[in-house]
């Protein structure tokens, strides 16, 4: 099916799937993939590795905030990087979960990362995941999804992928990780997240992917059909 040169946003709590479905979309409609959440975790895995960031959470805002001039933090072959450095792995462990939603309740940070997203608004045809999308980064965009699911399912689902992977996954430990992020996401000052007023709700506790891109294709076809 053909879709008109949209951005299409994706909020929603964690580990509800948004990356996974927003890069079959991208592949569907031949979109531009944005992960809106491997910036704020390429943040935090800057913060830890410099000192930013102590072991209890507490936060260097000053230092991180002056530094953060000098980031070269971005997208490229294979995922994140930081200058000619791929951290694509390092950012999807345990170690910068824990540490990723307390960095992203710093208003500095948020704008840092903003400012980068908003360089790609401009070229439509956009499918961006994220807590924020709809609501902060792109209000004005056509589509906008908030995703949810179980908080077990998607400990499970998690779970699943960092084994698939080979990494160690407790799904107590998973489990405790997404309730404390979503708990500190929803309630920071800056951005929480919050479904837009918008925005169209998607309960995927138990959906396959092949059903929810069928159920998007009938939004699509409702929304943006001729
Ligand atoms: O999507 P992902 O789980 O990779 O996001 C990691 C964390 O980054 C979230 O838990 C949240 O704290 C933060 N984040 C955010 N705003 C976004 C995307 C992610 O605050 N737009």
């Amino acid at each position: 099916m053909s879709i008109p040169d949209i951005i299409i946003a994706i909020d929603g709590y964690s580990s509800t799937g948004k990356s996974s479905f927003a890069k079959i979309i991208a592949n569907e409609f031949s979109f531009l993939y944005l992960d809106s959440g491997a910036l704020y975790r390429g943040v935090t895995l800057f913060a830890i590795e410099n000192g930013f960031i102590s072991d209890d959470n507490t936060i260097d805002v000053p230092g991180l905030t002056l530094a953060l001039e000098d980031l070269d933090l971005h997208f490229g072959e294979g995922g994140t990087y930081i200058g000619e450095r791929c951290i694509e792995s390092e950012i999807r462990g345990l170690g910068v979960a824990g540490k990723v939603s307390p960095i992203a309740t710093v208003p500095q940070v948020r704008d840092y990362v903003d400012r980068k997203l908003r360089e790609f608004g401009s070229a439509k045809r956009i499918v961006m995941d994220g807590r924020d999308i709809g609501t902060t980064v792109f209000p004005e965009a056509e589509l906008k999804l908030f995703m949810t699911a179980d908080p077990l399912v998607r400990a499970q689902r998690r779970a699943d992928e960092m084994k698939a992977k080979g990494d160690e996954a407790d799904l107590d430990a998973v489990l405790k990780n997404l309730q404390e992020r979503d708990y500190i996401d929803s309630h920071r000052e800056t951005s929480p997240l919050t479904q837009a007023p918008d925005a169209i709700v998607l309960d995927n506790s138990h959906m396959t992917m092949e059903q929810q891109l069928e159920w998007l294709k009938d939004v699509i076809a409702e929304r943006f059909g001729e």
